[in-house]
């Protein structure tokens, strides 16, 4: 699965492991008796999912298995999972995870990398020059909230869309003088560890994220909730999109 983010970015899926059941199957650890089964079974064929609900004044009062006519069962799983959502009984979800690597300009790394549970490898500007791919926003981007905007700081008036559009044009021609210096520095030979130094926070980056089921949990909930910094919101909802095609029924759960 790969996503493209902002104007340059992108969030692949590297691995992922575990499933829905896995955390079923840890939760029972006691008991030993692993996972049991979502949705209705039929006790005799052991056939899933094509059963017949018969309901009178929507009251369910017969069910029956159309594979073998057989009386289907539910296992119940669905149930579980939800008490250890619910009771905070969270140990059972880090026994999946995944790993993405992610291309996002530097100050949306700075954010995530206040996950702390997360595991981290980022591209190291020490060793490899960072290549010239900088974040521009769009003018509606810089626009919204333009009237009420907490974090501007100076005149207290609405900002307007030329003056905005000025700023972007002076962002490109800032970019650019980085990223002269920066190479001007490579070239007579000034360590990459330190030409780097006029790199801008928005130049983008490249890592690999990796963490389990209940850090990315935690990770959506907090960035891709509104009041985060839109940038990262928009890598949040892709993360948000690998753990629906990865866990649904956690996913269904947390979203319920
Ligand atoms: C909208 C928003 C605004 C923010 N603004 C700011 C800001 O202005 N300045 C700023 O510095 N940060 C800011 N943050 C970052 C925020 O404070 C957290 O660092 C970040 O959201 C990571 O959350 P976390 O600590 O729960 O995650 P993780 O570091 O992944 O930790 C996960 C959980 O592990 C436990 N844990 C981890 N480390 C410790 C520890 N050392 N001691 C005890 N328990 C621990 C906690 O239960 C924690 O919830 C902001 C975050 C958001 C979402």
């Amino acid at each position: 699965m790969t996503f493209d983010v902002l104007d340059h970015g992108s969030l692949s899926l590297v691995t992922s492991w575990g499933s829905d059941e896995s955390i079923i199957e840890a939760a029972r650890m006691s008991t030993g008796k692993g996972f049991k089964g979502w949705g209705d079974i039929c006790h005799d064929c052991n056939g899933k999912g094509i059963i017949e609900r018969v309901t009178t004044d929507g009251e369910e009062v017969d069910i029956k298995c159309l594979i073998c006519g057989g009386k289907p069962y539910k296992p119940g799983d669905e149930k579980l999972l939800k008490f250890l959502w619910d009771n905070k009984h969270h140990t059972p979800f880090e026994m999946c995870g995944f790993t993405v690597e992610v291309q996002a300009p530097i100050f949306v790394f700075r954010e995530w990398h206040r996950h702390r549970t997360q595991s981290y490898n980022e591209l190291s500007a020490r060793y490899t020059p960072i290549p010239d791919v900088n974040y521009v926003p769009t003018l509606d981007r810089c626009m919204v909230n333009a009237g009420t905007n907490k974090q501007a700081q100076g005149t207290g008036y609405p900002l307007h869309e030329l003056d905005a559009a000025n700023w972007l044009h002076g962002l490109a021609d800032f970019y650019k003088l980085a990223e002269e210096h920066y190479q001007e520095g490579l070239r007579i030979g000034i360590p990459k560890e330190l030409a780097r130094l006029c790199i801008p926070v928005g130049r983008y980056s490249r890592m690999r994220a990796s963490g389990n089921l209940r850090n990315w949990l935690a990770f959506y909930a907090l960035r891709a909730a509104s009041n985060a910094q839109f940038e990262i919101q928009e890598y949040a909802r892709c993360i948000g999109k690998v753990i629906e095609e990865k866990f649904p029924r956690v996913w269904e759960l947390v979203n319920a």
